[in-house]
């Protein structure tokens, strides 16, 4: 039961709660309940424990990630600038993949890297 060929696991919701959202469950569900590949061990291992938390069967190695999914878009790029120390260029690259008003963190980041020149 909860289960229909033509929209899967999401059948369990009926007809409530609009499709738009149901098709997005749909889609999260498979991240949070696929294997992933193991940033340490590169083997297919890897299951979601909780919300933002990852353990890999094959290297008992347990790590944070985004909540449904290892790496998130974001939080990859956020890694990259961390790894690089180059935050405005890519906070540019950030403000279009996650297609938000990013105009407020844009411009704290371009006051500290003022702020930096100036000390
Ligand atoms: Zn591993």
């Amino acid at each position: 039961m909860g289960s229909t060929k033509k929209v899967g696991r999401a059948g369990r919701y009926g007809s409530r709660y609009g499709v738009g959202i149901r098709k997005r469950l749909i889609a999260t569900e498979k991240k949070q309940n696929n294997l992933d590949d193991c940033p340490f061990c590169g083997f297919n291992t890897v299951k979601r424990e909780a919300a933002g938390l990852f353990y890999c069967k094959k290297c008992n190695n347990k790590f944070a990630g985004g909540a449904y999914e290892v790496q998130t878009l974001v939080g990859k790029t956020i890694a990259k600038m961390v790894a690089q120390k180059s935050f405005l260029a890519d906070a540019k690259a950030l403000a279009k993949e996650s297609e938000s008003s990013f105009s407020d963190i844009e411009r704290e980041v371009e006051e500290a890297l003022i702020n930096d020149k100036k000390e």
